[in-house]
């Protein structure tokens, strides 16, 4: 019974969406209720099975794409979350803290601009104060616009994907170690493009190498303290970072279609990884970067 029930499981994953994709261009941050079609969060399948029961967690970019997935997944599995994400994404993150709430876990939205250092403080003691505690963080926010050339890449553009993807990981996590003790875990989302690096992501792969030797390092300060430090490092994900000036609109109506498995990947893909990192079960992963590509097997 079990085994088919997986098995039809599987075959659903085989029904999501291939490319071409519909032109879709907005503005960043982008919203994923105006993606075409609408990426699957877990929205609607995710089962959680008690993994992460009374956890504290705060979520960087929660209101969408892959941080979503994972503020859902988390839900399920029994924590309460605090999501951060820009103020012009309200719709969004209003969606998500309905789910959270839908399942009877506690859900604290923390919209503002983490490229703000003392924003960045203020955000994680309010996420700690209200969720009474923190012990998972998961640094998910980034930026990501695509640019042709060195030659036209601003220092205003190089500075806000830095401060996005680098500075405000530093300065959250910081904040959240003086709320953390053993047993907390730091999940960062690096990305394939920290080993395989695109031509026109210049700045933004550079920051997903920083965040994999920032996960390393850390990791290592922080094992005798029992916290562990992982990131997880995404390959194509159906989500708003790509169609709001991530990349090129042709290549985001091609999307995916260069992976093995000629589509891309649904943010619900990708939430168990941060579910299982996250989890005591795994008390020796620290240190590590995980990667889902869709068999294009990057590391
Ligand atoms: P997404 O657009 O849904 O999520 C990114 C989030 O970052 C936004 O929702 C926004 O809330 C947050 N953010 C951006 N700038 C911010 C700022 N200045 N202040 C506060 N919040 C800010 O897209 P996603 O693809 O789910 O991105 C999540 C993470 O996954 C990012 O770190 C991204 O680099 C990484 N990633 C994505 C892919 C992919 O193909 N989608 C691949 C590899 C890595
Ligand atoms: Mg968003």
């Amino acid at each position: 019974m079990t085994t088919q029930r997986n098995l039809t499981r599987e075959a659903q994953r085989n029904d999501y969406p291939t490319p071409p994709f519909p032109e879709q261009p907005q503005a960043a941050p982008g919203l994923a209720s105006k993606m075409i079609p609408r990426p699957d969060h877990g929205e609607q399948h995710y089962r959680g099975s008690d993994r992460l029961q009374g956890r504290k967690a705060l979520i960087t970019g929660g209101d969408s794409g892959i941080g979503r997935a994972v503020a859902i997944a988390y839900a399920r599995e029994g924590a309460d979350i605090a999501i951060s994400y820009l103020p012009e994404e309200e719709s969004d993150a209003a969606e998500v803290i309905a789910l959270i709430k839908a399942e009877g876990r506690q859900a604290v939205a923390l919209p503002g601009d983490i490229r703000n250092e003392t924003f960045c403080r203020q955000m994680v003691h309010s996420a700690a104060e209200q969720l009474q505690g923190l012990d998972l963080l998961v640094n998910n926010a980034g930026r990501q616009q695509y640019n042709e050339s060195i030659r036209t890449l601003s220092t205003e553009d190089f500075d806000a994907t830095f401060k996005t993807n680098v500075y405000a990981m530093f300065w959250i996590t910081k904040a959240a170690l003086d709320h953390m003790t053993q047993g907390a875990t730091i999940i960062n989302t690096s990305s394939v493009q920290a080993f395989n690096p695109s031509e026109i992501l210049l700045d933004y792969a550079q920051t997903k190498a920083c965040i994999v030797t920032f996960t390393k390092t850390l990791a290592q300060q922080l094992a005798k303290e029992g916290i562990r430090v992982n990131a997880v490092a995404p390959g194509p994900y159906w989500t708003p970072l790509q169609s709001s000036g991530g990349q090129p609109m042709d290549k985001v109506m091609a999307f995916g279609a260069s992976s093995p498995t000629g589509r891309p990947g649904q943010p619900a893909e990708i939430a168990p990884l941060y579910v299982t990192l996250a989890s005591a079960e795994c008390s020796y992963v620290s240190g590590q970067v995980w990667c889902s590509d869709g068999g294009t097997g990057t590391l």
